[in-house]
């Protein structure tokens, strides 16, 4: 049984003083680490705040990048070492606001992938056709292809480890969800290639999680699929609330 994983993402919101108050709040609230893995994914610069907010209760934190070396002239950049040694411990890597936006590419999200593993981060790897290619029917072949690029080169031992998150981009902060059939019949493709590319193993082990519009009234239609593993939350993980309820459905 594969354990559900809940990630906000909460992309460039909330002063990190704010942020630092939502996790007090949820401390006696959110449920036993047992149950879900809880990872919120915050600014670079609240980190170190969020990581000691979040000491001794069940919530991870998490990067939204990183840069894939260890040290050296990258102005404005992050590194793994430098995230490992705050103690965050996911990184979402490829989100497609990074592909559009700041020039990411399959070949850096490898390079990123790969290099997470090196400090043991944990890679939240983000995957999504745009409307085009999905009224084009060219979902399965691209994300596929996103997929076996973003994780060449990986052993099988930390592909076991890694999380994929399935968000088609035309469903992201637009308020139209993929139905839970549509994002299962991908996170199904997803499966399938990785048993295909690797094996049995790695495809029963690897959670894949759904983001794009993903709300309480939602969740648990999107959890209750074969395939899909938990969710990538932006909108709807910034209101403490709403979040609390997006984890308990976990
Ligand atoms: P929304 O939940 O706001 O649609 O954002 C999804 C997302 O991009 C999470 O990474």
């Amino acid at each position: 049984m594969r354990k559900p994983i809940i990630a906000g993402n909460w992309k460039m919101h909330k002063l990190a003083g704010e942020g630092a108050r939502f996790l007090m709040d949820l401390r006696e609230k959110l449920p036993e680490a047992e149950k879900v893995d809880t990872v919120v994914c915050s600014p670079y610069i609240h980190l170190p705040l969020l990581t000691e907010a979040a000491r001794d209760f069940p919530v991870s934190v998490g990067a939204q990048n990183m840069h894939f070396e260890d040290s050296g002239a990258f102005t404005g950049e992050v590194s793994p070492e430098m995230l490992k040694d705050i103690l965050v411990e996911y990184v979402i890597i490829g989100h497609s606001e990074r592909r559009e936006m700041f020039g990411e590419t399959d070949e850096s999200v490898n390079k990123k992938t790969r290099a997470s593993f090196n400090h043991g981060l944990t890679p939240i790897v983000c995957v999504g056709e745009s409307l085009e290619q999905r009224e084009n029917n060219e979902t399965f072949t691209f994300v596929e292809q996103q997929v076996k690029n973003g994780l060449d080169g990986v052993t099988e031992e930390q592909l076991k480890q890694v999380v994929i998150a399935y968000e088609p981009i035309w469903a992201i902060g637009t308020g139209k969800t993929a139905t839970s059939e549509e994002a299962n019949d991908v996170c199904a493709h997803i499966r399938q290639v990785l048993k295909d590319t690797y094996s049995e193993d790695v495809a029963q082990a690897v959670r894949i999680q759904y983001g794009g519009s993903v709300k309480p009234a939602n969740i648990d239609e999107l959890l209750s699929k074969s395939d899909i593993d938990g969710a990538l939350v932006g909108g709807a993980s910034l209101e403490e609330d709403s979040f609390l309820k997006l984890v308990e459905a976990g």
